[in-house]
């Protein structure tokens, strides 16, 4: 071993193998081959998976006619206009209102929370849950913690929330959201085709892999956890044209070095204790049964939607610019389209200058996509 080569990076590179890689994509053109189609569609549900199949070109290597669709994997992309607006009205109302730096510039109806701290409005950004309970104890003011993320980040606030010295100015406004429920709103949107799923690896860590048998059952569709590194994809998407090769709709985990089939149930019993599941809409999607997460009535006295009363007329008589209108955000997280299909795309809307919240976030695709290229065959 080279003596600059730290014992990270070995690990690192292990999965970066282009020798395995090769091997990896020979062999899922063999099944696609016995597969016999022209086309078959495979979604992941992860902007985390996005970025690597971006950033290694992973598309550009696998067989034309696998197609790999993006699907509503990205927690800032899918936060409604309405949590949005909850977190600027609380903010220009003298609240601090503490975020992921993701959540600045995606709008709301009339305004971000970005544009609400230049009106005057209080914003902070975070890294993490626990910097936003250190934030309130440094101040008497009220520091709202706006959260978003999947199952995964909806954890560590669960966490938080469960703190025996919780300062009594901090409270939570969640817009946490629950992956499995959307799968089920995609697998039956028309258009989509999707023949199986790729499952995000780092969320499947707290909900084990077994909580997608039930989805599996349900739709006859496989699905496959996988980690995030490009052997990792390319196993797991091997792995995926097998079962749909086979005709066998099952769960099958190949991330197994970080995954189980139970998960961190001391992590689900946190999680599940704060947050109970309820129907909302997911931005641009559709309204998903148990989509999102909210805090239980025992933290009442946390959750800011109960804490404040939350005005949010004055910004409701704004209509959403046109340019925003004419955002296709949502059809891009429902794998029916491609940020390519957006006429904005790399022209008025850009990562510096963002119209719709998937040019935003880092695991927004169409800001993904435009920092790789911005073509399909990434
Ligand atoms: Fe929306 Fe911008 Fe993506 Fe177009 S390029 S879909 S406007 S985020």
């Amino acid at each position: 071993m080279p003596e600059t080569l730290a014992r990270d990076d070995v690990h690192e590179l292990k999965f970066r193998d282009p020798v395995k890689a090769r091997a990896l994509t020979a062999a899922i053109e063999r099944v696609l081959d016995e597969i016999g189609r022209d086309r078959v569609s495979v979604m992941h549900v992860c902007g985390s998976h996005e970025q690597s199949i971006a950033k290694f070109g992973l598309r550009s290597a696998l067989p034309r006619r696998l197609s790999v669709i993006m699907g509503p994997g990205c927690p800032v992309c899918v936060t409604d206009m309405p949590e949005v607006d909850e977190a600027v009205a609380l903010a220009l109302d003298g609240k601090v209102v503490a975020t992921y730096g993701d959540m600045l510039k995606v709008p709301g109806t009339a305004m971000s929370l970005a544009e609400a701290e230049a009106q005057g409005g209080r914003v902070e950004v975070v890294y993490s849950a626990s910097q936003a309970i250190d934030l309130a104890r440094g101040t008497d003011d009220e520091v709202v913690f706006f959260a978003s993320g999947f199952e995964t980040t909806a954890v560590a606030t669960a966490a938080v929330v469960l703190e025996e010295d919780m300062p009594a100015n901090f409270s939570v406004l969640s817009a946490h959201k629950y992956i499995p429920p959307v799968m089920e709103i995609v697998a039956e949107m028309p258009g989509t085709n999707v023949e199986g799923f790729l499952a995000a690896g780092h969320a499947a860590t707290i909900t084990g892999s077994a909580i997608f048998e039930r989805f599996v059952e349900r739709h006859g569709i496989p699905v496959v956890v996988a980690g995030f590194e490009p052997l990792d994809i390319l196993a797991g998407l091997l792995k995926l044209v097998e079962l749909i090769r086979d005709g066998s709709a099952a769960v099958a985990n190949t991330f197994p070095r970080c995954v189980t089939a139970e998960g961190n149930l001391v992590a689900q019993e946190r999680l599940w204790r704060v947050f109970r599941a309820t129907g909302g809409n997911w931005r641009g999607i559709a309204h998903v049964p148990n989509g999102n997460l909210r805090l239980r009535d025992e933290f009442a006295g946390v959750d800011a939607r109960r804490r404040f009363a939350i005005d949010l007329t004055p910004l409701w008589g704004h209509a959403p610019t046109t340019l925003l209108q004419s955002c296709i955000c949502g059809d891009i997280m429902a794998g029916v389209a491609a940020p390519t299909d957006c006429d904005l795309f790399g022209k008025e809307c850009l990562p510096g200058n963002p119209v719709g919240a998937c040019m935003v976030s880092n695991e927004g695709t169409c800001k993904i996509w435009h920092q790789y290229g911005g073509h399909p065959e990434l």
